[in-house]
């Protein structure tokens, strides 16, 4: 099913986030992670694709994987390490998986990139996906700015461009403080692009993670998300408990404010994900 389809849904709709492996070794244990995550019949799943490309025949097969367990997949796409031939087989290769959603991405640029002459921004792919045809498109955008954009204003603009280009829906990038949201979405409307904007939560379970967060997005972390970590960060137990707590209530908050969708980064773990439905069983009913 394409997701514009799911979010016509009167109810409000839960996804998750998987990663593909890294090696082949590894196939097995993320497909267990996957079925797991199935089980909870989200509404749909999205699976990323490796940075530079290198994992991305494991992003296709994870797709059609998830699309066998009943669950619609949504694959990412990413082109500032490929040419429009190399998207081209991609895109062949996820037709015949029978995958209907693909979010277009720019990728993050590899070390001494040396130029690309076929793509440079996500909304070159966005265009080449659309005239390909038949798939449901997404693309990403950053509630606090992208990284490399000066300010949001211009980030914005250049969203306002990649949502022009064919753009079906847009996934935010994690954040940790709902009223960063709120006063996005209010400017992305102001800017003229009215596709839905899917936030996406990310549960912290360990405290590992927050470094790693703040070092690649600098997302912005409230002084009551800093809090948790500093008291629970050095007992796993509590921090997972604490970490998916949060995530409730920022997932429950977006749904008290009439956003219909949500969409969890739950890092290949069931137990996370499942936590979480179990948090909104009532809710998402
Ligand atoms: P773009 O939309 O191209 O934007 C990149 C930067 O260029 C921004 O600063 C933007 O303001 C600027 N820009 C855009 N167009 C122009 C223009 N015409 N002129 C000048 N500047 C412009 N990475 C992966 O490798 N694999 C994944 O699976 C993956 N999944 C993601 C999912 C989500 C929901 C998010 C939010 C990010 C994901 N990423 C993934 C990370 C993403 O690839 C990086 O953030 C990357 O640096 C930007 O990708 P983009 O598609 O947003 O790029």
């Amino acid at each position: 099913m394409k997701i514009t389809e799911i979010l016509k849904n009167k109810k409000a709709n839960l996804s998750f986030e998987v990663f593909p492996p890294k090696t082949l070794t590894n196939y097995e244990s993320v497909l267990n992670a996957v079925k797991g995550i199935a089980e909870l019949t989200p509404d749909y799943i999205s699976v990323t694709y490796g940075a530079g490309g290198g994992t991305s025949d494991y992003t296709v097969s994870i797709a059609k994987e998830i699309k066998s367990l009943g669950i619609t997949p949504l694959a990412h796409l990413s082109c500032i390490s490929h040419n429009k031939s190399d998207v081209r087989e991609k895109l062949v290769q996820l037709k015949e998986a029978g995958v209907e959603n693909v979010l277009a991405l720019r990728g993050d640029l590899p070390e001494n990139f040396a130029g690309n002459l076929d793509y440079r921004y996500a909304n070159e792919l966005v265009e080449d996906v659309k005239k390909f045809g038949g798939f449901c498109i997404g693309a990403a955008c950053y509630p606090e700015g992208h990284p490399q954009s000066q300010t949001l204003f211009s980030d914005i603009e250049h969203l306002k461009r990649k949502a022009d280009s064919g753009c079906d829906f847009l996934t935010t990038q994690m954040f940790f403080d709902n009223d960063i949201y709120y006063s996005f979405l209010s400017k992305v409307q102001a800017s003229g692009i009215f596709q839905p904007v899917i936030p996406g939560i990310m549960p912290v379970t360990n405290a590992a993670q927050t470094k790693r967060i703040t070092s690649m997005s600098g997302t912005y972390l409230p002084t009551r998300f800093r809090r948790i970590v500093d008291r629970f960060g050095n007992n796993p137990l509590a921090m997972k408990q604490a970490g998916i707590a949060y995530a409730t209530e920022q997932i429950i908050d977006l749904y008290a404010n009439g956003i219909k969708a949500v969409h969890v980064y739950c890092m290949n773990k069931p137990d996370v994900a499942a936590a979480i439905k179990a948090n909104l069983s009532e809710i998402l009913c």
